[in-house]
């Protein structure tokens, strides 16, 4: 097999064989390659110690120079170079104790995690596939390397890797590879949060976000995420409804682009009905106020996490106002803008529809071109510029001051009342008006 390797990793390859040492592309973007998918980056592996590849190029970075890593910069570009490895006892099941460089391919092949992820290759060589990484590819499973027990007990995060690399390729977990999972979930307790958020943002950005049944079947959102198991238990009996709201909160991510916040705001959107369920005498669940009790739950989930605030923030809201009642009216949407800002309103109109598709179809028609007709006013009042926030009045803070009006309070809540007039009828909107109106206000 002939793989076309980009020129900066030919010559890094060709440098450090020039100089007496083994170097290969490995690792993911040989699996990208092999599916004939465009790598996202280029891992190199070779028997050259760190100070021997430091040695060779004249521009790099010390990126975990103690487990063999240097990143070797080229034109603005960095490739991660790494001495051929074995990873030491795992005696925490979440990193090494100690890393042996070692002289043989074989043996960092066999350190890595599963046999799709552990093929090299190079042109002088062609492909090392010593584990079985083609004919995985080929039945498309995602099967440990060795002994699947003995890997998970080394580092758990693999177990959560092996459903995000299900879902990034849709492959099947192999069986004995996924009986270890069910076996030893619970040691995901022992990773960082930090390792989790990231396999977890993958899992649910990848081409199959429901996958993450998968990851619920096998006893890993059991440990990582129980908010997700408690939906996947809950009944929705309603005519709105098909789905349980588990199995309705995997539906809904098919529904969105694969973009982080989206697609976080869909798998937390319904996270508040387990807590907010009730069942009428006829057996007719509701859950009101859901989306009040998701906001808190997501933003402790997020919290545990460790997301980011900003991701945290524009979740949270999307949680809060997937479900928000917005008045099929100019002034009514112009208050909703108001109230969730500018980017999230214009997001919400993609989590609604996928929010309807994940329904039953009752009554969908209706409840797309309720949206439909929403987004239409919308894009009048934007087209319009129609004022929407306290910085779009056509006075400020300023001119009352100029007015007469003391600093202080006063100020804030006649910009508030101005804008509740501007917000019902924009044309009030203008620095004569305003100068006068706001002494009634
Ligand atoms: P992606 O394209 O999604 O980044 P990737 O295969 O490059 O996929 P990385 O997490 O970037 O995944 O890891 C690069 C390579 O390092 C893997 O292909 C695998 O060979 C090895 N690897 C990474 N993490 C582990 C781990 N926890 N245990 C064993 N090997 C690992
Ligand atoms: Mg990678």
């Amino acid at each position: 097999m002939r793989i076309q390797l980009p020129a900066k990793v030919h010559n890094i390859i060709n440098t450090l064989e020039e100089a007496g040492y083994e170097a290969y592309a490995v690792g993911g973007c040989i699996r990208d390659c092999v599916l004939g998918r465009m790598p996202d980056d280029w891992d190199i592996t070779t028997s050259a110690k760190p100070e021997e590849i430091k040695h060779l190029f004249t521009r790099t970075v010390d990126t975990g120079i103690k487990h063999g890593t240097v990143t070797v910069l080229l034109g603005g570009e960095g490739f991660e170079v790494t001495t051929y490895r074995i990873d030491g006892a795992y005696e925490d099941g979440r990193h090494p104790t100690e890393v042996t460089f070692t002289a043989s391919l074989k043996e960092d092949l066999r350190r890595r995690d599963f046999t799709i992820n552990a093929m090299a290759y190079n042109d002088r060589s062609g492909l090392a596939d010593l584990y079985g990484g083609l004919a995985d590819i080929e039945k498309q499973v995602i099967r440990c390397v060795g002994e699947a027990k003995e890997r998970f007990e080394e580092d758990a995060l693999r177990m959560l890797r092996a459903v995000r690399f299900s879902a990034k390729l849709g492959y099947q977990i192999e069986e004995s590879t996924g009986e270890a999972i069910k076996a030893l979930a619970p040691n995901l307790q022992k990773i960082s949060a930090e390792r989790i958020q990231v396999e977890l943002v993958k899992l649910v950005t990848s081409p199959h976000p429901d996958y993450l049944r998968t990851a619920y079947e096998l006893g890993i959102t059991a440990q990582i995420l129980p908010e997700f198991d408690l939906c996947m238990k809950t009944p929705q009996r309603h005519k709105h409804h098909c789905y349980n709201v588990g199995e309705h909160i995997l539906h809904s991510m098919l529904g969105v682009e694969p973009e982080k916040v989206l697609r976080l705001g869909m798998l937390f959107h319904d996270i508040g009905k387990p807590q907010t369920l009730t069942v009428d005498p006829d057996g007719t669940t509701h859950n009101k106020r859901h989306p009040f009790e998701g906001e808190k739950i997501t933003r402790k989930v997020m919290r545990r996490l460790k997301f980011d605030n900003d991701t945290i923030d524009k979740v949270t809201k999307l949680v809060l106002y997937h479900d928000y009642d917005i008045v099929a009216t100019e002034a009514g949407v112009r208050r909703a803008v108001n109230r969730m800002g500018e980017d999230i309103f214009a997001m919400i109109f993609i989590v609604r529809r996928a929010d309807i598709a994940a329904q039953s179809d009752y009554m969908r028609k209706e409840k797309l071109e309720k949206i439909a007709y929403i987004e239409a006013l919308y894009r009048e009042i934007t087209a319009r510029k129609d004022a929407v926030t306290l910085k779009d009045l056509a006075i400020s803070g300023n001119d009352l001051i100029a007015e007469g009006m003391p600093p202080g309070r006063q100020i804030g809540e006649t910009l508030s009342a101005l804008l509740e007039r501007v917000l019902d009828d924009p044309s009030l909107n203008t620095r004569e008006n305003l100068l006068k109106l706001y002494k009634e206000v």
